[in-house]
C-alpha cells in the first residue's frame, strides 16, 4: 500500500489523481518538471502495485499572467496559450511523463465555475458585491497552518488583494471577478466576468471525479492560498470532507537561495538539460531529493545523475540471463525491498541505494518503475 507524507493510502478500485497544471504562458522549466515528474512518479508506482489511476492534470488559460504575456505577443489569450501548451505537451513527452487521462481547460469549464458560484451563494459561503462574487474564507488560513503575515504575503502574490476594500473579510477570495475591458469575459448573472483561479481548479476536479479524489499533487508554492481555497470551496459546495484524502506537494525548485521563477530571471529549461544529457538522468536529476523537500539546484548535479545512471545500468546488468514472461524467476528479496521503499512515501532514495547495491532485478525493475531506460 502507498504512503504519502507519512499516512497510509488505500485505494479500493481505482485512484483518481489530480495534478494541478500550468499557466500556459511559458515554456518548461525544472520547477514545473519537479512537480510533474514527482506526480508521474506515483502514477507510475500506484500502477506498478496494480491500483489502476486516472490523471486529470488542468490547464489554467485563463489567468492574468497569461493575458498580458498574449497581450505582449499581440496575440489572442486563447490561441497564445494553444502553442504554449503544444510546447508543454512536447516537454512533458520529452521527460516520458505518462500521459494523463483528463486534461480539462479552464476557458471550458467557465459555466461549471458560475454553478460553483451560485451553489456557494445559495448556501451562504460566498456573496456578491460589484459584479464579483467573493468566497468566505475565514478558517482557511487557520485549517492550513499559516500565519495571518504569511498569509497575507502570499495572498497579494497570488493577486487575493486582502485590501481589497470591497470583501467583508481580507481573507475572502474571488470566486468570480468582473471583467476590464480588453479581458477574457463570460456572461453571467452577476454581469461580464471571469473565473478566479481557486474556483476554476475546484470546478474541473469536481466536475472530473465528483466532490472528493485520492491524491492531488502540485508545487509546494500553491499549498496557500490556491489549494488551501480549492478545497475550502469543495468541501462547503459538496458537505464532504476531506477534498482531497493526501496531497503530493512537491518542493519549489531554488537557484543560489531564490526560487527559480520568470519574475526572478533564474529559470533553467529541460529542452536545454535534454540536449546534452539523456532523459534517465534527467528525471534521476530531478529525483534527487525527497518530494517534500525543497531543492538548490547546481549544473553539476547533472554530471552525477548522469554517472549514477551508468551504474545503475551497470548494476542492473550484472546477472547474465535476463529473463521476462513465465521464465521470470520470483522476485528477489531485494527487489521487493526496492519497491516497498517507492511505496513508502516515494522513498526513490532508498529503492535506488538498494539497486545499485542488489544489481540483476532489483535495478531493472527501479529502472522500469522510474522510466530511467
Ligand atoms: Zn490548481
Amino acid at each position: 500500500m502507498l504512503t504519502i507524507g507519512r499516512r497510509p493510502l488505500p485505494v479500493v478500485g481505482r485512484a483518481r489523481m489530480y495534478v494541478c497544471g500550468i499557466t500556459p504562458y511559458d515554456t518548461t522549466h525544472l520547477g514545473h518538471a519537479r512537480t510533474f515528474v514527482w506526480a508521474d512518479v506515483a502514477v507510475r508506482v500506484l500502477r506498478h502495485a496494480g491500483v489502476p489511476v486516472e490523471v486529470c492534470r488542468n490547464v489554467t488559460d485563463v489567468d492574468d499572467v497569461l493575458t498580458s504575456a498574449a497581450r505582449r505577443a499581440g496575440s489572442p489569450y486563447d490561441s497564445f496559450a494553444a502553442v504554449q501548451q503544444f510546447y508543454f505537451d512536447r516537454d512533458m513527452a520529452a521527460l516520458r511523463v505518462h500521459p494523463v487521462t483528463y486534461e480539462p481547460r479552464a476557458h471550458t469549464y467557465v459555466p461549471q465555475v458560475v454553478a460553483l458560484a451560485r451553489a456557494l451563494l445559495e448556501l451562504g459561503h460566498a456573496y456578491e458585491r460589484d459584479g464579483a462574487v467573493y468566497f468566505r474564507g475565514s478558517g482557511v488560513r487557520e485549517r492550513a497552518g499559516i500565519g495571518a503575515e504569511e498569509a497575507a504575503r502570499l495572498m497579494a502574490e497570488f493577486g487575493d488583494h486582502q485590501d481589497d476594500l470591497r470583501k467583508d473579510d481580507p481573507a475572502d477570495v474571488a470566486v468570480w471577478r468582473p471583467s476590464a475591458k480588453g479581458e477574457p469575459g463570460w456572461p453571467s448573472e452577476w454581469g461580464e466576468g471571469r473565473p478566479g483561479w481557486h474556483a476554476e481548479c475546484a470546478a474541473m476536479a469536481m466536475t472530473t471525479y465528483g466532490p472528493a479524489l485520492d491524491l492531488h499533487a502540485g508545487g509546494a508554492d500553491l499549498r496557500f492560498p490556491h489549494h488551501a481555497y480549492e478545497a475550502a470551496m469543495a468541501e462547503a459546495v459538496t458537505g464532504v470532507r476531506p477534498f482531497a484524502r493526501a496531497w503530493l506537494h512537491v518542493g519549489v525548485v531554488r537557484v543560489d537561495g531564490a526560487k527559480m521563477a520568470k519574475s526572478a530571471g533564474n529559470l533553467v529549461f529541460t529542452t536545454d538539460l535534454l540536449r546534452h544529457h539523456p532523459v534517465g538522468a534527467v528525471r534521476l536529476l530531478l529525483l534527487g531529493h525527497p518530494w517534500a523537500a525543497d531543492w538548490d539546484y547546481r549544473p553539476d548535479g547533472l554530471e552525477e545523475a548522469a554517472a549514477r545512471l551508468e551504474r545503475l545500468h551497470r548494476a542492473a546488468y550484472r546477472t547474465a540471463a535476463y529473463r521476462t514472461g513465465a521464465d521470470r524467476p520470483a522476485a528477489s528479496a531485494g527487489e521487493r525491498a526496492a519497491v516497498r521503499a517507492l511505496l513508502d512515501d516515494l522513498d526513490v532514495a532508498t529503492a535506488l541505494a538498494i539497486a545499485e547495491e542488489e544489481g540483476g532485478q532489483a535495478a531493472r525493475t527501479v529502472i522500469a518503475v522510474l522510466a530511467l531506460g
